[in-house]
C-alpha cells in the first residue's frame, strides 16, 4: 500500500500533499454523509501500522519529484489519530522534508479527549478538526459514534487542544441541508465556538450524496449561519458552486449506474439513489434534457431508462 496521494489541489490548503495511515474506513465514526461509504470497522483502538522505514523512502522520492507541496496534510480513508505514536510520523516527515512543509492533521474530533493524541499532535502545524453537531442528538444522527465516543468527550477534547496546541486551528462544520442547518443550531454552534477558541471556523458541504437523503443547506441559509457563529467564520470562496456542481454530477452518477442495470419508476429511484423527491426529480429533468437517459412508458407507468447512445 502508498501511505501517500498527490499532491492534489485543495481548497484550503493549495497543493496538498494527502497521508494516509490506516486501512481504508478504519474510523471511530460512521458519518451519514461519509464519501468512502460505510465505516468497515468502527472501532477507537489504535494500532502503529505504518513500516517507518518504507514510509520515509517513498516520501523522500515524493518530495524529489514535486517541488510543489503547500502542506503534507495526515488525513486518508479512515481516521488517522486511529494510528498510534503520531508524533514518530509527524517527526519523521519533518525529518525527510526537512522541516520544509508544513504538517496538517485533518481528524473527526473523537479521540482528542486522549491526552496521549492531543499529545502526540504538537509537532503539527495545523489541525482541522470537525464538528458536525451542536447538539447530542444530531450528534448521534450524523456522526454514528462508537459507543465510547460522546458529545461531550468530543466537545472536552477540542477544548483541551485548544489550551495545549500551540499551532493553528481551523475548525471545520459540516453542514447539511434540513439536518444540522437550522439558525438554532447555529446559535448552539456559536456558543460551542466560543468555548473552543479556534483560529478560524470553516463552514464545509457535503459533495458527495451518501446513502440516505442528504442535500445542500441553501445559500441564503449558509450565509445567515455564517454570520451567526461571527467574524472567525468563513465559507471557503467558490464553495457552495463547486460542491453544487458535484453533487450533481455525483447523483447523476448513481442514477446512472442504477439504470444501467434497470429501467425504473421515479419511486424505486427515490428508494435506490437516497434522495428526497424535489432533488431527484430536478436532477432527472436535467438529465432528459442533456438527453443521458430516456422516458419510457409501460403498462400505463413512467420509466426512466438509460440511453447508452447518448
Ligand atoms: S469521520 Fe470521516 S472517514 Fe470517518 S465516517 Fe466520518 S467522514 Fe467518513
Amino acid at each position: 500500500m502508498s501511505y501517500f496521494y498527490g499532491p492534489v489541489p485543495s481548497r484550503r490548503l493549495g497543493f496538498s500533499l494527502g497521508v494516509n495511515l490506516t486501512p481504508k474506513k478504519f474510523c471511530t465514526l460512521d458519518c451519514i454523509y461519509c464519501q468512502l461509504g460505510r465505516t468497515t470497522k468502527k472501532t477507537i483502538k489504535r494500532f502503529f501500522y505504518v513500516e517507518i522505514i518504507e514510509f520515509k523512502k517513498e516520501l523522500a522520492k515524493i518530495i524529489n519529484n514535486n517541488p510543489k507541496i503547500d502542506y503534507i496534510s495526515i488525513s486518508g480513508s479512515g481516521e488517522p489519530t486511529l494510528h498510534k505514536r503520531l508524533d514518530k510520523i509527524i517527526d519523521a516527515i519533518k525529518d525527510v522534508a526537512n522541516n520544509k512543509y508544513p504538517v496538517s492533521v485533518i481528524t473527526n474530533s473523537s479521540l482528542l479527549y486522549k491526552k496521549e493524541v492531543r499529545q502526540e499532535l504538537a509537532g503539527a502545524d495545523l489541525i482541522i478538526p470537525s464538528l458536525d453537531a451542536a447538539t447530542k442528538k444530531s450528534f448521534s444522527r450524523i456522526d454514528k459514534p462508537h459507543k465510547q465516543i460522546t458529545f461531550e468527550r468530543t466537545i472536552d477534547g477540542l477544548i483541551n487542544l485548544r489550551k495545549e496546541f500551540k499551532g493553528k486551528i481551523w475548525l471545520e462544520i459540516m453542514l447539511l441541508g434540513g439536518i444540522n442547518d437550522s439558525l438554532e443550531e447555529a446559535r448552539k454552534f456559536k456558543k460551542l465556538v466560543n468555548r473552543i477558541k479556534p483560529d478560524k471556523v470553516q463552514l464545509n458541504l457535503p459533495i458527495r450524496p451518501a446513502g440516505i437523503s442528504i442535500t445542500l443547506p441553501d445559500y441564503e441559509r449558509v450565509k445567515k449561519i455564517k454570520k451567526i457563529i461571527g467574524k472567525k467564520c468563513e465559507i471557503v470562496s467558490s464553495f457552495y458552486k463547486d460542491a453544487q456542481k458535484k453533487f450533481s454530477k455525483s447523483v447523476q452518477e448513481d442514477i446512472r449506474k442504477y439504470l444501467n442495470i434497470r429501467p425504473a419508476t421515479m419511486r424505486d429511484l427515490e428508494k435506490s439513489v437516497g434522495l428526497e423527491k424535489g432533488i431527484l426529480a430536478r436532477q432527472i429533468k436535467r438529465m432528459l434534457d442533456l438527453g443521458l437517459i430516456a422516458r419510457k412508458i409501460y403498462n400505463r407507468k413512467v420509466y426512466f431508462i438509460c440511453d447508452k447512445a447518448a
